[in-house]
């Protein structure tokens, strides 16, 4: 069995002194470990009836394409604002230092769709609940969140597990 941490690179002191970032550009470059990624990200959605993946930008369109393709469903991105062409909803959400803003397209999901959120890596879980937000807005149910990386001391898995948003991945660090 391949083991995912391994192909996952841990860059200290970035972007700022202190961070380890969790760089998966080498798993997603390594053929096998992307392979068994993918399919370890879509296992416990078996079923769930999903009608639409939604990714965030940027590591969360590389993931979440390979998983709706897997799932043979369509793809939903969410992007920073600004990014997108046409009508737009908007969700604000805190960083550490400030706010940032992500949008979809108001007509990216019809009402009552089935989606499933996919990111690299959840930490505060501030992305993700803002990306929940959006789908919700738009009318869709957001049926669970699955990630590579849990930082579960950052407490984001029970934050999106409060929403009522079952939450899976493959990872950890403490
Ligand atoms: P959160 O909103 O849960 O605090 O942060 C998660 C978001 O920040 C995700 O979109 C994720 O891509 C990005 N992120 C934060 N820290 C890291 C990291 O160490 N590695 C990677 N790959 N992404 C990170």
């Amino acid at each position: 069995m391949i083991d995912l941490k391994a192909a996952i690179r841990t860059i200290p002191d970035y972007p700022k002194p202190g961070v380890m970032f969790r760089d998966v550009t080498t798993l997603i470059g390594d053929p096998r470990a992307f392979r068994i990624a993918i399919d370890q990200m879509v296992q416990p959605w078996a079923g769930a009836k999903i009608d639409q993946v939604a990714g965030t930008e940027a590591r969360g369109f590389i993931l979440g394409g390979a998983v709706a393709h897997q799932l043979s469903v369509g793809f939903v991105p969410v992007r920073k604002k600004g990014k997108l062409p046409w009508r737009t909803l908007s969700e604000e959400y805190e960083l550490e230092y400030g706010t940032d803003t992500i949008e979809i397209h108001s007509d990216a999901v019809r009402e009552g769709d089935r989606v499933l959120l996919v990111d690299d890596l959840i930490a505060t879980g501030g992305t993700a609940e803002a990306s929940i937000k959006l789908l919700q807005r738009a009318g869709a149910t957001v049926v669970g969140a699955t990630f590579i990386i849990d930082l579960p001391e950052l407490g984001g898995a029970k934050r999106i597990e409060a929403l009522g948003v079952p939450v899976s991945s493959l990872v950890s660090y403490e």
